[in-house]
């Protein structure tokens, strides 16, 4: 048998253990077709089904308001960074970037190879530990979109509330916190994130875009990376990830059984809290990155005050299953990804190891 390790993997990460299951019942003879899902045609009865299934329940959990669309596309939230500049960036015009870190900056750096970005707001000095206050950022009526990034994967840092930009299409990437709690949608303009932290496996990127976007979008791109061809085409222009798209229709029913995104909002709460819990009450011994306020939900970041201890306190954490507590390869320190399929005993046991670790050393 193999050891249950604790996945706290940033994406690729965990996923509800229910679902896996699911899928490998069903692996081999998908509702009776004699075939895996992954062999259906993506122009059958069959797979459609799994399609729409997965952009209705998508709708509904998410409380989608009726002038959007939800897109499935590929090419991970990083294509994302080029296809919004290229929809959205108009000739003349101007678009406002919130730098909040590594992600929000390659975002910014593809617009620029296509336009003329500027940076409404930066939290740069100071290493990312903060988010801009909403009521700071600068942007200008007129602009055509304003990008931020909702969480920041790798230094931990969550957007708790959203500004209200008027006439200015607010645009995010929420790779690393979509369905993680409710939101109202209708500050957006549009919403992206690749599947593979919250949602799913890698290789579907949702897109939850409002209709007017589409619209008025610029016609001179490639086919392909025209939102409009997607929209019109249901997702289905070329071969869409078919298995990628199954698995997210699965993991968005585990949410509804579970009770919605209510109760997965106040269950990652509590997870979180946990663990900022033993950072807090080390008396300095384990240091959080992220300043309180600004504090994800969804990835905990944090150090130890001793450079040697933290080697011995990794090494000890994979000793005891831990799996993905490294920081990010350029940061260092230490990382817990808390994802909706996280379970709350995962979070208790990296607690414990924290606290029984630092009375032994
Ligand atoms: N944005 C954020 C916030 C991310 O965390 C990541 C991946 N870690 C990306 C974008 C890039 O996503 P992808 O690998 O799907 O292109």
């Amino acid at each position: 048998t193999i050891q249950p390790v604790y996945n706290f993997n940033a994406g690729p990460s965990a996923l509800p253990s229910s679902v896996l299951e699911k899928a490998q019942q069903e692996l081999l003879n998908f509702r009776g077709t004699g075939m895996s899902v992954m062999e259906l045609s993506h122009r059958s009865s069959t797979y459609e089904e799994v399609h729409n299934n997965a952009i209705t329940r998508l709708k509904t959990l998410f409380s989608i308001p009726e002038n959007y669309e939800v897109l499935f596309l590929q090419g991970g939230a990083s294509l994302q960074f080029s296809m919004i500049p290229m929809n959205f960036l108009q000739k003349g015009q101007k678009a406002a970037y919130v730098n909040t870190g590594v992600w929000a900056e390659k975002a910014f750096t593809e617009a620029k190879l296509l336009g003329d970005p500027y940076e409404a707001a930066s939290s740069k000095e100071g290493n990312h530990r903060f988010i801009p206050n909403i009521n700071d950022l600068q942007y200008n009526q007129g602009d055509a979109y304003i990008h931020i990034t909702s969480n920041n994967t790798i230094y931990g840092t969550q957007w708790r509330d959203f500004p209200d930009t008027g006439d200015v299409p607010l645009i995010a990437d929420m790779s690393s916190d979509i369905m993680s709690k409710p939101i109202d949608i209708s500050k957006f303009a549009m919403i992206y994130a690749g599947a593979q932290k919250n949602l799913g496996p890698s290789g579907v990127t949702v897109v939850i875009i409002r209709k007017d976007m589409i619209e008025k979008a610029n016609p001179n791109v490639p086919t392909i990376l025209k939102y409009s061809t997607h929209y019109k085409n249901n997702s289905l222009f070329n071969t869409p990830p078919t298995f990628g798209i199954y698995m997210l229709g699965e993991v968005l029913g585990w949410i509804e059984e579970k009770g919605g995104l209510q109760t997965l909002a106040k269950q990652n709460e509590e997870k979180a809290k946990l663990i900022y819990d033993a950072i807090d009450e080390s008396n300095g011994f384990y240091v959080g990155h992220a300043e309180p306020e600004s504090r994800s939900l969804m990835n905990i970041t944090f150090k130890l005050a001793d450079q040697e201890l933290e080697k011995k306190f990794l090494e000890e954490a994979k000793q005891g299953g831990f799996v993905g507590i490294n920081g990010y390869r350029t940061v260092g320190g230490c990382r817990a990804s808390t994802y909706n399929a996280v379970p709350v005993e995962a979070c208790k046991a990296l607690s414990e190891i924290m606290i029984q670790f630092q009375k032994n050393n």
